[in-house]
């Protein structure tokens, strides 16, 4: 496996795989890799010749008073664990390489980063489309495989590559869980005991969603205020949004019609954690 910083090297790199014909995937990370990382990169083993993991703790997602400082970092380990799953190539930039003095330019991706986490984290989006933006154009990606976790940052991606006409195929990969539930982050480490057992309630409360709808309730208010309760009857949590919406625009429906996603945002002890599922 090659480990790259130079951002420069990167781009050679990338255009001679280009040129022998190859398919390069790239799985965008902020490293300290679990299961949900591990299973984006084997299905970016499938999809490309190249597999390339970028592993970069992005500052300008990252708002005044978050967690960039703290965030969980282990380059051996995530190293380790990317050769096992085949990855041919980890790039690894710095901060001062990736936003040197003078750095001025953005993505601003508009409606569908309005609510929700765009809502809660003002910012967070704009760097998220930028740094992206940046990757996509020093790994040269044919394949980039982003998780259905962060569902607004999915959808956000596929509207840049849209609106940009970026020529990526932007690929999702389903939620992977816990065995009771709990989706896999990097976030879930901030966890105190007590605090993770509450965190079950977050997929819990989709569940109940789900069932209601699966029972015939369409009222986007009754699902929501549903998994809202699930969540609020235990210790710890303390909800930031449970939403119904348009999987696509994200606009917030009054009624499910023709399918949904209901997201959520909650904060257990310190750590601040979503989930969603699709309605079909
Ligand atoms: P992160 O390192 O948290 O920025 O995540 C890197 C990529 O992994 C993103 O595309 C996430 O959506 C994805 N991801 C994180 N956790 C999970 C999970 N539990 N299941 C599927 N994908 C995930």
């Amino acid at each position: 496996m090659e480990i790259l910083t130079d951002i420069r090297v990167m781009q050679q790199v990338a255009d001679e795989h280009r040129a022998a014909g190859r398919t390069i995937a790239l799985v965008p990370t902020m490293g300290f890799f679990h299961e949900g990382h591990l299973s984006l990169m084997r299905l970016g083993r499938a999809r490309g010749d190249l597999l390339v993991v970028s592993l970069f703790v992005n500052p300008t997602q990252f708002g005044p008073g978050e967690d960039f400082k703290e965030y969980p970092r282990d380059l051996d380990r995530d190293l380790r664990l990317a050769a096992e799953v085949g990855v041919d190539l980890i790039f690894e930039p710095s901060v001062e390489a990736m936003y040197p003095p003078g750095f001025q330019t953005f993505v601003t991706v508009e409606e569908v980063t309005r609510g929700l986490c765009g809502a809660a984290r003002p910012g967070h989006f704009r760097g998220v489309a930028t740094v992206v933006a940046k990757l996509f154009h020093i790994v040269k990606p044919h394949v980039a495989i982003f998780g259905e976790k962060d569902y607004q940052q999915l959808v956000t991606i596929r509207r840049m590559v849209r609106d940009l006409n970026l020529d990526i195929e932007v690929v999702g990969h389903p939620i992977v869980r816990e065995p009771d539930g709990l989706a896999l982050s990097s976030r879930n480490l901030y966890l105190s005991p007590a605090e993770r057992v509450s965190a079950r309630s977050l997929s819990q409360a989709l569940e109940r969603a789900k069932a209601l709808y699966r029972a015939g309730e369409r009222q986007a208010a009754v699902l929501a205020a549903e998994a809202r309760g699930v969540i609020e009857a235990q210790p710890h949590t303390r909800v930031d949004y449970v939403a119904v919406c348009d999987r696509e625009t994200l606009e917030p429906l009054d009624e499910v019609k023709e399918g949904a996603v209901v997201a959520l945002a909650v904060f257990v002890g310190r750590a601040r954690l979503i989930d969603n599922c699709l309605l079909p």
